[in-house]
C-alpha cells in the first residue's frame, strides 16, 4: 500500500495528465474536488461533495461537480454504483482494492465486504474477447435491523397476515 501523501500526488498527476492530454484547464475547483473525493472512505452522491465544499466555503455548482465525477469516471478514479435507490453514488477507485456490496432493500444501507473465493472464480473465469478489469457484485436483501423492525411490526399487529 502507498502512503496516503504519495496516493495523493499520484491521483493529482493522473487527473492533471488526463486533463492535459483533452485540453482542459487545471482549475483549483477541479483539484478541490478530487481532493474532497479522495478524503470520503466509502460511498458518495454529487450532494455530499458539495456539501463538503460548502463546508469549507468552496462554492461549486452541482453542475460542475457533476461534470467533473464525469472526468474522473473516464480516467478511472472513481466508480459509479447503482445500489438501487434514487441517486447515483460513486467512489474513489484508485488503489482501493476489489469489494463487493451487500445493500439492504428496505433503509438504503450499504456495506462492503471481500471474499477470496468469489475473487479466484472471477479471476479464473475466461470470458471470450473480453478482458477483465474489475468487478463488484451487488448483493440484494433485508438487514437485520430492518428485519428485527418487520417482525417487532408483525407482532404488535397478530391479527394481520405475512406477506
Ligand atoms: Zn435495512
Ligand atoms: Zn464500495
Amino acid at each position: 500500500m502507498e502512503s496516503s501523501e504519495s496516493t495523493k500526488n499520484t491521483i493529482k498527476k493522473i487527473f492533471a495528465d488526463y486533463l492535459d492530454k483533452h485540453a482542459m484547464r487545471k482549475t483549483p475547483e477541479r483539484f478541490a474536488i478530487l481532493d474532497k473525493i479522495y478524503s470520503i472512505k466509502g460511498h458518495f452522491d454529487v450532494e455530499t461533495i458539495y456539501n463538503m465544499l460548502l463546508e469549507d466555503n468552496y462554492h461549486v455548482s452541482k453542475a460542475t461537480i457533476y461534470n467533473n465525477i464525469g472526468l474522473l469516471l473516464d480516467c478511472k478514479l472513481v466508480t459509479r454504483h447503482q445500489f438501487g435507490g434514487n441517486t447515483t453514488q460513486y467512489e474513489k477507485s484508485y488503489n482501493t482494492g476489489i469489494h463487493n456490496h451487500i445493500i439492504c432493500t428496505k433503509c438504503g444501507m450499504v456495506r462492503e465486504f471481500t471474499d477470496t473465493n468469489i475473487k479466484r472464480a472471477i479471476q479464473n473465469k475466461h470470458l471470450r474477447d473480453f478482458t477483465i478489469e474489475s468487478y463488484t457484485l451487488y448483493i440484494y436483501g433485508i438487514c437485520d435491523k430492518c428485519k428485527q423492525q418487520e417482525e417487532a411490526i408483525m407482532a404488535e399487529k397478530p391479527g394481520k397476515e405475512k406477506k
